[in-house]
């Protein structure tokens, strides 16, 4: 699809990938909608991108946002062209110690809310007969390391819903992708008392922009072309 003047809503858009693919995107000339709970970081992005672009800000739990992210991308720029379902959190531990509450938190964040945006998407882009879903899956979306199968369950729901989705999408002029990221450079595991980049051992990370690179690289392939799955990792991670 040429990208010039089409609008592209993003979520997890104040930080790591969701804000690096709002700048590739911006560069490519698209209008976006942002979103993100953090009000002031959307703004001072928008500020910085030389394109149109609406800030909503709201939490992914709130199960009237997806509409009003659509409807939002309808009354200011009159088209909706790419959803890039991207928000996430990410839990691990043990089973001895894993807080609970936190790894619920989590299922409700990256299965029922990325479910809930990827319906209403493929609703909207299903009766306007184009465009592009993209959800953001993970390595571990397929995969599991030890101590990560509750964020990795989140994500392998992620991909069953992707594939039927795409399947679904078969003739309707939409297409629905599951980007798989290694590891990234975000703020995803700041809150690891060890870094998975010095566990694993890995010199160099993925950057978000090279993520943003890969999304601008999917949405620029002409009609005929899917890209159902996308694998972008470090040159030095193992799995
Ligand atoms: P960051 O922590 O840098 O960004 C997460 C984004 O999600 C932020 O913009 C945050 O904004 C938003 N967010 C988090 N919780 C909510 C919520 N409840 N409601 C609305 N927005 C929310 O991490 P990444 O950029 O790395 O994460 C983006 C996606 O990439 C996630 O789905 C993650 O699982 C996935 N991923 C990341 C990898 C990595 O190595 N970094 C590897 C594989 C997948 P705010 O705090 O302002 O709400």
């Amino acid at each position: 699809m040429e990208l010039e003047g089409k609008v592209a809503v993003i979520t997890g858009a104040s930080s790591g990938i969701g804000e690096g693919t709002a700048r590739e995107l911006a560069n490519a000339g698209m209008k976006l909608v942002l979103t993100a709970r953090r009000k002031s970081v959307l703004d001072e992005i928008a500020e910085q991108l030389d394109t149109d672009v609406a800030t909503l800000d709201g939490d992914m739990t709130d199960e009237g946002l997806p509409e009003r992210l659509i409807d939002l991308a309808m009354e200011r720029f009159g088209s909706c062209d790419c959803v890039f379902n991207n928000a996430g959190t990410m839990v691990v531990g043990k089973a001895a110690d894993i807080d609970l509450e936190a790894m619920c938190h989590m299922v409700r964040i990256n299965v029922e809310a990325v479910f809930r945006l990827a319906i209403v998407a493929m609703r909207h882009l299903v009766k306007q007969g184009h465009g592009y879903l993209i959800n953001t899956s993970s390595i571990l979306g397929t995969k599991v390391r030890e101590t990560t199968g509750a964020y990795a369950g989140t994500k392998y729901a992620v991909e069953a819903l992707t594939e039927d989705l795409r399947m679904q999408a078969r003739g309707t002029g939409v297409r629905v992708c599951a980007l798989e990221p290694g590891l990234v450079e975000t703020h995803l595991q700041d809150h690891f008392p060890v870094h998975p980049k010095d566990l694993l051992n890995i010199k160099k990370l993925v950057q978000p922009a090279d993520i943003g690179r890969m999304i601008r690289f999917i949405l620029e392939q002409p009609d005929h072309v899917a890209i159902p799955r996308i694998l972008v990792m470090p040159a030095d991670q193992g799995m």
